[in-house]
């Protein structure tokens, strides 16, 4: 029998509040409840904003509230050669295209659009999808660019891979945290529009390398915040293009800051050091979400 297998991801851009204690310690009891396996993994693929003083203050906050994982933990950013390698199969078969516009470039685009009175479509999070101009350009204009040194990213074709991949397009999402009973979810990657998958210099994005490193670390189970819902989507259709086995799913509730707004980072209150250094114990912060 293969163990089920939980994992918490942190990106160790900032330091961890009360609604990653709440994921981590879902994560925990779910895997204690199954006899499975906790895994921690680092996203640390923002080599601009994470740190290695970030991940320091995940690992000594998780143990602090007294979570214990497998060793050896996952870095991404020390696994670019394996995305490089999958983003090298994505660009041989047409999958991504390079997209040169500038954040500058595509507001202009679109406010000009949006004079002429269209609305321009909108991801869930409310940004504007990008543009199709780039996937139109020819081979030739896409070679001179990169070879001129033009800044772009990678981006999916996301209709050219709709095309080839298989219709129903969908996922298992548990129904509560008791992670007894599911549904079946149909995914909707149009909605995001042509997602990044890689950057000039860094050869993957948060949605190839979580794809992709969840396929190879066999995890069965992913339990995260419902504000990557939506975003699973966009994974699921890349789990199929590469031919991955997609886990099943359990997106819980958000723990709230005293304003009604989900966490930031930047909610200085509500960090788990800072909750430590005013003499909250480890059992407090349990109780403040809920266990
Ligand atoms: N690294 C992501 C974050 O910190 C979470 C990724 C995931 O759980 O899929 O928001």
């Amino acid at each position: 029998m293969t163990l089920l297998t939980f994992r918490f991801a942190p990106s160790p851009n900032g330091e961890l509040h009360l609604g990653h204690a709440y994921s981590a310690l879902l994560n925990r009891r779910l895997a204690a409840q199954a006899a499975g396996r906790l895994l921690l993994r680092i996203e640390d693929i923002d080599i601009s904003r994470c740190t290695p003083e970030f991940e320091a203050g995940i690992v000594r906050d998780l143990e602090w509230l007294g979570l214990e994982w497998e060793q050896p933990v996952r870095r991404q950013s020390e696994h670019f050669a394996e995305y490089r390698a999958v983003l090298d199969r994505l660009i041989a078969e047409e999958l991504v295209y390079p997209a040169f516009m500038s954040r500058g470039e595509i507001r202009a685009f679109i406010a000009d659009t949006e004079k002429r009175g269209r609305d321009w479509p909108r991801d869930p999070d409310g940004v504007p999808l990008y543009p199709s101009l780039d996937k139109a350009l020819p081979m030739k204009e896409r070679k001179r660019r990169i070879a001129e040194g033009m800044p772009f990213a990678w981006r999916l074709d996301v209709e050219g891979a709709m095309v080839r991949t298989s219709k129903d397009l969908s996922w298992t999402e548990f129904t509560d945290e008791t992670m007894t009973a599911t549904r079946t979810v149909a995914a909707n990657p149009r909605e995001w529009g042509d997602v990044i998958v890689a950057r000039r210099d860094i050869p993957t994005s948060y949605h190839l390398a979580v794809v992709l490193d969840d396929a190879l670390q066999g995890v069965s189970h992913v339990v995260r915040g419902l504000d990557l819902y939506s975003a699973t989507g966009v994974q699921r259709l890349l789990q199929d293009l590469l031919g991955l086995a997609p886990p099943r799913y359990f997106h819980h509730r958000l723990i709230l800051g005293p304003d009604g707004r989900k966490l930031s980072k930047s909610f200085k209150d509500t960090g788990l050091a800072a909750l430590c250094d005013d003499g909250a114990s480890p059992r407090d912060v349990q109780r403040l979400v809920g266990f």
